[in-house]
């Protein structure tokens, strides 16, 4: 199953990063944070598992993420006529690959690298959610412990901030765009991203919602549908997830209109477009390593006289960079999604 986060982006990253080692460069792209923010219960750990395509996050009433969990995603190469290797690996468990997502959800969750030739590299994070009332050993001050936490993570100025709220709940009351509004006040960085349209109350919909006309929202709104309790219990699949999804969207003419509003491969659209952007704006700087280092290597070969092959070399870093600015072109055209499947 292809990923539908990044699932625009990723030819074109490896393809850089391809650049980068034959040329020598030490540069990366590094991408952005995404984190997920929302009271407990919201569907933070489900709109994360819907945009990874993969269960391996702890859901439900009872279970609640205490810790964040920061979950790494490494793509590795694609390995010709086998079929997708793909695995888990613990920072506290180093070395042993959990190939059953299942055992992952069990395991006590902290710092999970998930190995994947469909994924992007990119860092998510499960943040707790927002309780007001200490339950069993909590201390008395848990909400301001666990808003202390969590502004810690979305303050960065690299962390994208999915502000997750579900429909059934008064969106003035948001605890995530309370907090996201104080850590991106100019909301440069943050989704927001209703969830729980299913269940909303008999005869109200989410349209306003979505249209920002409660709370304006810079970067604006997605509605989701995400697996309800009932459907994890019964092992129902992403995949079934989202052809649901998409169903119900279809099937309500009042959200008819909004489809750049309206679901999870939406969602991972805009991310996608804003990954793509960040990287079109750190391109730049890259180009400019990639050359100075050239222009060193180039000087070295100079100094010890091997003067065609310093001339070979720069002609092939030329021919590098050459293909390097025809990337920049396509991101430009990609992140004004005027081409948004290059392949
Ligand atoms: P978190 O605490 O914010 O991480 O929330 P979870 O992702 O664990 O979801 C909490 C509960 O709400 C789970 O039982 C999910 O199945 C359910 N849930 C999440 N999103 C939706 C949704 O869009 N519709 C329905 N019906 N249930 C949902
Ligand atoms: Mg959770």
């Amino acid at each position: 199953a292809t990923a539908p986060l990044g699932s625009s982006v990723i030819s074109l990253v490896n393809r850089l990063q391809d650049i980068f080692a034959r040329v020598g460069s030490q540069s990366t792209i590094d991408l952005p944070q995404v984190a997920v923010v929302g009271s407990q219960s919201s569907g933070k750990s489900s709109v994360l598992e819907a945009l990874v395509g993969r269960d391996f996050l702890p859901r439900g009433n009872d279970i609640c993420t205490r810790r964040p969990l920061v979950l790494q995603l490494v793509q590795t190469k694609r390995k010709p006529d086998t079929p997708d290797d793909e695995y888990g690996e613990f920072l506290h468990l180093p070395g042993r690959r959990f190939h059953d997502f299942s055992d992952i959800r069990r395991e006590i969750q902290i710092r999970l690298k998930i190995f994947s030739p469909n994924v992007l590299d990119i860092t998510l994070v499960d943040l707790p959610g927002i309780t007001k009332v200490p339950v069993g050993d909590q201390p008395s001050d848990i909400e301001a412990r666990i808003r202390t936490m969590i502004m810690s993570y979305i303050k960065t100025p690299t962390c994208l901030i999915l502000a997750v709220t579900p429909a059934n709940s008064d969106l003035a009351n948001s605890d995530a765009l309370q907090m996201a509004g104080i850590a991106d006040p100019d909301g440069n960085r943050t989704i927001g991203v209703i969830t729980k349209l299913d269940i909303m109350d008999r005869g109200t919909d989410a349209r306003n919602l979505l249209l920002g006309k409660v709370i304006p929202l810079r970067l604006g709104y997605v509605g989701v549908v995400n697996r309800s309790q009932e459907d994890i219990q019964m092992n129902r699949s992403i995949k079934d997830a989202l052809i649901a999804e998409e169903k119900f969207f279809r099937s309500r003419p009042v959200y008819s209109g909004l489809a750049d509003s309206c679901g999870v491969p939406q969602l991972a659209k805009k991310l996608n477009q804003i990954l793509a952007q960040h990287i079109k704006a750190v391109l730049p700087g890259l180009r400019a390593r990639i050359s100075s280092s050239l222009v060193a290597v180039a000087k070295e070969h100079a100094s010890y006289g091997e003067i065609t092959e310093s001339k070979a070399c720069a002609g092939q870093g030329a021919l590098l960079l050459n293909i390097l600015s025809k990337y920049s072109e396509a991101f430009s055209s990609m992140v004004e999604g005027k081409n948004e499947e290059m392949s």
